[in-house]
């Protein structure tokens, strides 16, 4: 089920193409090792050339093979369940102001290297699903307004002016969102580091991490890489290279679909101003437009038998429900890809061992997350002390009764959906 969750994707149909990278063969020295070359490994990758280390990327697929190169694409600087406030609480201040500088650190590097990924950044809107949910669009607007975000709470005609829907009731915008092609992006931010000097090799999953004289060596089945420093950027992804890190994260599958390209009257009539676009709710509503003219959208399943035609019809039927003015959609592409959940909805990074370090949890909001915590991965393979990074560093803990809890983590929508036709307490 994995490789058409990559394959068939509307990114990999439209992205520019990769640069040319080959599989490991022989033995290499490098500074730090990087394994996975999503956006987490290839921005640190990119941070480390940039500053002259000797950086190595190994991935087991292809650039983006990951979450990476399947999202919705939006730069959202939020995460999606913990708050400002109550993020500072347990993970610093400092992390908030990262996740809060997120998405504009990312349009400034897909700037500075003149990436080709149909970037826009003309704002994401969260609308409420509910009446009760502006009280918390009121909050999210003011807290992370309070932290320097251009954040703007909306009313009811202002959310419809901006997603050309009367469907929500209200919400808020972040002006420093946006949305891009998720694929291209990442072969974009993979393209940068090897211009700058990193190696990235694909088709090369890293089997195994072992000390060994002094340094760290990955073995891949047709050579390795000895380094002094290891950043582990699986994520979702992750097997049993390190032992327990699978067990930290909980890899749920969300589903994508793109339809045909749409006539230009409806791209003014639905979010006219191309913003990125998901609501409040727990079974996340969340649409954008790609640069040919499709709405981009998706959603969860409970259960993923015969998936193609149940989320044609479900989503097809949400799609005319809050957009009545593109009558029954047509999709062309239909993919998925698996994100990271943390039982407490944070990220966690941890320091497996001295030198080896690893993030995951992006609970569905990673993409410029990714880019800023890779950034801060490489600032500590370059030595800054790890406490004085705005990260929330934790002990990694393999969730007890793990292997069951995945097989039914997808049930947890049913609660999510019971809850969204609630009004919160
Ligand atoms: C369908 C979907 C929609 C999403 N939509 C959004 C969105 O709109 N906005 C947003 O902010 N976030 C979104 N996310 C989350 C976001 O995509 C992720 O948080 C982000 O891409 C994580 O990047 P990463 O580099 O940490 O991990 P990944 O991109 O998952 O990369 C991990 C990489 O590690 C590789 N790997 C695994 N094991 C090995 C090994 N042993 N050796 C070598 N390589 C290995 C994998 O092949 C993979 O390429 C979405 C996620 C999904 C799945």
């Amino acid at each position: 089920m994995d490789d058409d969750g990559f394959r068939d994707s509307l990114w990999r149909a439209t992205a520019p193409p990769p640069p040319g990278t080959e599989a490991l063969e022989g033995e290499q020295r490098a500074d730090v090792a990087v394994i996975g070359a999503g956006y987490t490994g290839l921005s640190c990758a990119l941070a480390l050339a940039e500053a002259g280390t000797n950086v190595a990327v190994l991935e087991a697929g292809e650039i983006g093979h990951g979450a990476s190169g399947r999202n919705n694409g939006q730069v959202i600087p939020t995460l999606s369940r913990v708050d400002p406030d109550a993020l500072a609480a347990k993970a610093g201040e400092p992390f908030v102001q990262l996740v809060c500088d997120s998405a504009a650190l990312t349009f400034e590097l897909i700037r500075r290297y003149a990436m080709q990924c149909e970037a826009v950044q003309n704002g994401w809107v969260q609308p409420a699903h509910t009446p009760g949910r502006i009280k918390l669009a009121e909050a999210r607007a003011a807290a992370w307004g309070r932290r320097g975000a251009p954040a703007e709470l909306l009313d009811r005609d202002g959310v419809a002016r901006i997603t050309g829907s009367s469907y929500w009731h209200g919400g808020w915008q972040n002006r420093a969102g946006g949305k891009l092609n998720a694929l291209a992006y990442c072969r974009e931010l993979a393209r940068a580091a090897i211009g700058r000097g990193a190696r990235v090799h694909t088709r090369s999953a890293a089997n195994s991490v072992e000390r060994s004289g002094g340094l760290w060596r990955i073995a891949c089945a047709r050579g390795g890489v000895r380094a002094e420093r290891v950043v582990i950027a699986t994520h979702a992804y992750s097997d049993r290279l390190w032992p327990g890190l699978a067990r930290s994260v909980f890899p749920v599958t969300s589903y994508q679909m793109a339809t045909v390209p749409l006539p230009e009257a409806a791209r003014q009539s639905v979010l006219p101003f191309d913003h990125a676009c998901s609501d409040t709710r727990g079974d996340l509503h969340f649409f954008r437009w790609d640069a040919g003219g499709r709405l981009v959208t998706g959603g969860a399943l409970v259960l993923s038998w015969n998936w193609r035609e149940r989320l044609a019809r479900r989503i097809g039927e949400r799609v005319a429900r809050v957009f009545p003015q593109l009558g029954a959609p047509h999709f062309e592409f239909q993919w998925h890809g698996r994100l990271g959940i943390t039982l407490d909805r944070l990220p966690h990074v941890h320091e497996l061992a001295p030198g080896v370090l690893a993030w995951l949890g992006c609970n569905g909001r990673g993409l410029a997350l990714a880019t800023a915590i890779g950034r801060e991965l490489a600032r500590a393979c370059l030595g800054a002390p790890l406490a004085s990074l705005p990260l929330p560093l934790t002990g990694m803990k393999p969730v007890w009764g793990h292997g069951v809890a995945k097989r039914f983590s997808s049930f947890a929508l049913l609660l999510y959906r019971y809850r969204d036709s609630r009004e919160p307490p």
